[in-house]
């Protein structure tokens, strides 16, 4: 694949997570099932902390508003293992946010509790976040010519700094100007962009997107932002169409800053 030469009115670089700089495995294959697995584990060893009690009253209120709702909720088994009244009120907890993430729901109440346990993941070690070789050393590259980099993800930014301050290759978060989650929209929403570079400070023609996924590309192309597509294994396959009309590349260092080749 060829490289990028980037247009010298370009000073600032925005760029996705999954699929970008992280391989989406990494959040499908690691991140959720960490979850599943060290839920109950994570409450016992919690339970009487007050940020764990906060997250439980947050998970009992939604609770009670998807009862009013008359939404399905988690079926209780009777479990004979299950004795205490501590037990059982984990046991519920545990249903409710499994029931949660097997419906793909996106309450503030489960990303909070989600959020924590992965806190304590990263910084007890148990989870780097992953980035792929040539990421690091790209965007170093990228600032020592002067262009800004920040990042933009659906993940919330506290999940972000966790991602990149406990990644494979150490706390990289100097590498980024700042964050930006979904508080700026969806970004499958050119308006969002256009919030985006308002708040940095710089007109959308001066930026560009790297993204696997082509409605961010086009949402972003919208709004006047230069865009490029990132193949990675295991990202969507893309169409011939949106293959010809993208520019393609399949590592950071295909992006090159004009006059340095
Ligand atoms: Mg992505």
């Amino acid at each position: 694949m060829a490289s990028l030469v980037l247009p010298a009115n370009i000073s600032v670089v925005l760029l996705d997570i999954e699929g970008t700089t992280t391989p989406i495995t990494f959040v499908k294959d690691i991140l959720f099932p960490y979850i599943r697995e060290h839920l109950e584990e994570y409450l016992s060893a919690h339970w009487e902390e007050d940020e764990c009690k906060q997250d439980v009253q947050l998970l009992k209120k939604q609770a009670e508003e998807d009862a009013r709702q008359h939404r399905a909720g988690p079926v209780h088994s009777v479990d004979q293992t299950v004795h205490t009244d501590e037990e059982k009120a984990i046991r519920e907890v545990v249903d409710n946010v499994l029931w949660q993430m097997a419906a793909d729901r996106k309450t503030t109440a489960l990303k909070q509790l989600q959020g924590h346990m992965w806190r304590t993941a990263y910084m007890s070690g148990k989870i780097k976040g992953e980035l792929y070789q040539d990421v690091v050393p790209a965007i170093r590259s990228w600032r020592r010519h002067g262009l800004k980099v920040y990042v933009y993800s659906s993940g919330s930014v506290e999940a972000q700094k966790l991602l990149f301050g406990y990644s494979v290759e150490g706390n990289v978060l100097d590498l980024f100007d700042g964050h930006f989650d979904t508080n700026m929209g969806l970004k499958v929403e050119s308006k969002s962009y256009q919030r985006i570079a308002d708040r940095i400070g710089c007109s959308p023609e001066d930026i560009i997107f790297l993204t696997d996924v082509t409605r961010e590309a086009k949402a972003a192309e919208e709004a006047g932002v230069n865009v490029a597509v990132v193949v990675r294994p295991g990202n969507m396959e893309l169409t011939e169409e949106e293959q010809s009309h993208y520019h393609l590349i399949t590592s950071f260092h295909q992006l090159e800053m004009a006059g340095s080749a």
